[in-house]
């Protein structure tokens, strides 16, 4: 188990240090920020939605490791998938990083799962919860077209 946790650490530093999608697509149609106070983070999620899917996803912000890490694992994860679809993943993604048992992979294809995987250890941190949540709270006021800055508090 802590070789496991050693690699997920390890993938958690890697997207934290050379996030993916990192930018505002040029093409996008909707944008939200977010921001977490507890922890210092901010994030802005650019998404381009067209027929109901996202064609494209990016993202900026400063902060912690996980709140980089979750915004660049979000992006690899959402392109190409529809906005119901989205939603679903939300859900179960917050049911990920808070719930203790880990029944929760139906909705994400195996590679999506194994991928989110890495950022369960949070829920032994409530504080860092927020971190991992962020991007996903904000990506889905983005879908909403709710141009409030989003607060985790
Ligand atoms: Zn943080």
């Amino acid at each position: 188990m802590s070789a496991l946790r050693e690699l997920y650490q390890e993938v958690i530093l890697d997207h934290g240090k050379t996030p993916r999608n990192f930018g505002k697509p040029d093409s996008a149609t909707c944008e939200s920020n977010g921001h977490n106070p507890l922890c210092g983070d901010t994030v802005t999620i650019y998404l381009t939605v067209k027929d109901n899917i996202v064609e494209d996803v990016g993202f900026e912000g400063r902060g912690c490791a996980i709140s980089i890490a979750s915004a660049s694992m979000m992006t690899e994860i959402l392109r190409g998938k529809n906005v119901d679809e989205i939603r679903d993943m939300f859900e179960r993604f917050h049911h990920l990083v808070t719930a203790d048992e880990a029944a929760c992979d139906g909705g994400f294809d195996g590679e999506d799962f194994e991928k989110l995987m890495v950022l369960s250890g949070v829920k032994e941190f409530p504080m860092r919860v927020k971190c991992a949540t962020l991007a996903w709270h904000t990506m889905q006021a983005a879908l909403k077209g709710n141009d409030q800055e989003v607060t985790t508090e």
